[in-house]
């Protein structure tokens, strides 16, 4: 029966050769008439509300991104003049934000726009101490176990997301921002909201987190991208919350159906209709794997992020887009991982035919229009760092998701 959600991968598989003219001579060229195509469609007004996942912060991450990368050297000043010009206007917004909950958001609010600013203002050779001290303030917002009604702990709004912001604040000034007693009380309050949530609904493991009411488990909001920060930041838990974390990692990967996972917890998955997305699924939930398999070295880890490769392979052409949450970059990023963990040229190969698809024409006539074409996570600023990463894959990362930290 034919899948819904995605193109059928015709594309033959690796058999020793890379796909030829998608160097940076030709890929380079993409990726810059990308980026004005974005920028010409940027709003003249507003765009700052969103958060980096669909406002216009995310465009000066993309910037910034593009940027980094030496194939695009001459237009560095360029690129990032205009993050530094986007981002401000995003700080301002949320300098003004009333609500401390938005403020401490990472994905959808203040925290990330902060982050990004303190990234966009270092390269750009300016003080970024501002950004940093605010993103710093915003600790206190998220201690407090039920700091959010519709749930604390997940990736967008509650703690990981602010755990996951400092760890790329980490990787790309080189400090840790946090002191090690806010670190730890952070974790210490997603340990105990996920304890006592699991009591609370008699789980039948050790740690469960729920978003508005549902127990998700892919990276969006559920407990995937939850476990990779608790990973993450291992180093300052107790040794028994350690154990549990990594009871909890295998509990999950106990989950699978066939190369993936269901959206909620006790879910059963239908082949014809299952997401294969970033935010749902395989393609995201790999991430905690393979942090899994880098800080253990256990080779089962490392097999069920195989898994989720070759289900990305066959079910990641995506008919919702171009972007990076559920669209076909964030498949292809599937890809750039396994290359980073495994050295498999067949995972660049894959990426690369994934990102050959994006042009195809039969992708342009039979996926979703999109709503936001600047969006980071749904729209085109994300097929831009995919595609950027796709020139550089030994430095390609997932955007804002670092398991190499
Ligand atoms: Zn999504």
């Amino acid at each position: 029966m034919e899948n819904k959600r995605c193109f059928p991968n015709r594309f033959s598989d690796y058999k020793g050769s890379l796909v030829l003219g998608q160097g940076s001579d030709l890929g380079a060229p993409i990726v810059i008439r990308t980026i004005d195509s974005i920028l010409q469609q940027l709003p003249a007004q507003g765009g700052q509300e969103g958060g980096l996942y669909g406002g216009l912060a995310g465009v000066a991450y993309m910037l910034y991104h593009a940027s980094q990368c030496p194939v695009f050297s001459s237009h560095k000043d360029t690129y990032l003049r205009r993050a530094v010009s986007i981002i401000e206007s995003c700080v301002l917004y949320y300098d003004r934000e009333q609500d401390r909950e938005t403020r401490a958001s990472f994905l959808l609010g203040g925290a990330g726009v902060y982050a990004a600013a303190a990234m966009i203002y270092k390269a750009a050779g300016q003080d970024f101490k501002k950004p940093l001290d605010t993103f710093r303030e915003l600790c206190d917002v998220c201690q407090p176990l039920g700091f959010l009604e519709c749930g604390s702990d997940e990736l967008f709004v509650g703690r990981s997301g602010y755990l996951c912001a400092a760890l790329v604040l980490k990787q790309k000034l080189g400090i840790e921002v946090l002191k090690p007693d806010q670190i730890r009380s952070i974790c210490h309050a997603i340990l105990e909201s996920g304890k006592q949530y699991s009591r609370k609904k008699r789980k039948p493991f050790p740690l469960m987190y729920s978003y508005y009411g549902t127990e998700y488990l892919g990276a969006a909001h559920g407990l995937s991208s939850v476990l990779q920060m608790l990973l993450s930041y291992q180093d300052y838990l107790q040794p028994a919350d350690k154990d549990l974390v990594w009871q909890s990692v295998d509990f999950l990967v106990n989950q699978e159906q066939n190369c993936n996972w269901p959206p909620e917890l006790g879910e059963v998955i239908e082949r014809e209709n299952e997401l294969v997305h970033w935010c749902h699924g395989a393609p995201g939930i790999a991430y905690l794997f393979a942090k899994a398999y880098l800080l253990s070295k256990k080779p089962c880890y490392l097999d069920t992020c195989i898994r989720c490769g070759e289900l990305t392979w066959q079910k990641g052409l995506l008919k919702k887009g171009p972007g990076i949450c559920h669209g076909v970059a964030g498949s292809a990023y599937v890809f750039l991982l396994l290359y980073r963990l495994t050295g498999n040229s067949k995972y660049i190969y894959r990426a690369q035919r994934f990102a050959e698809f994006l042009s195809s024409e039969e992708f342009r006539d039979g996926s979703c229009t999109l709503e936001s074409i600047y969006s980071l996570y749904e729209g085109l600023s994300g097929t831009v760092c995919f595609l950027v990463d796709l020139l550089q894959p030994k430095q390609a990362e997932f955007p804002l998701f670092s398991v190499f930290v």
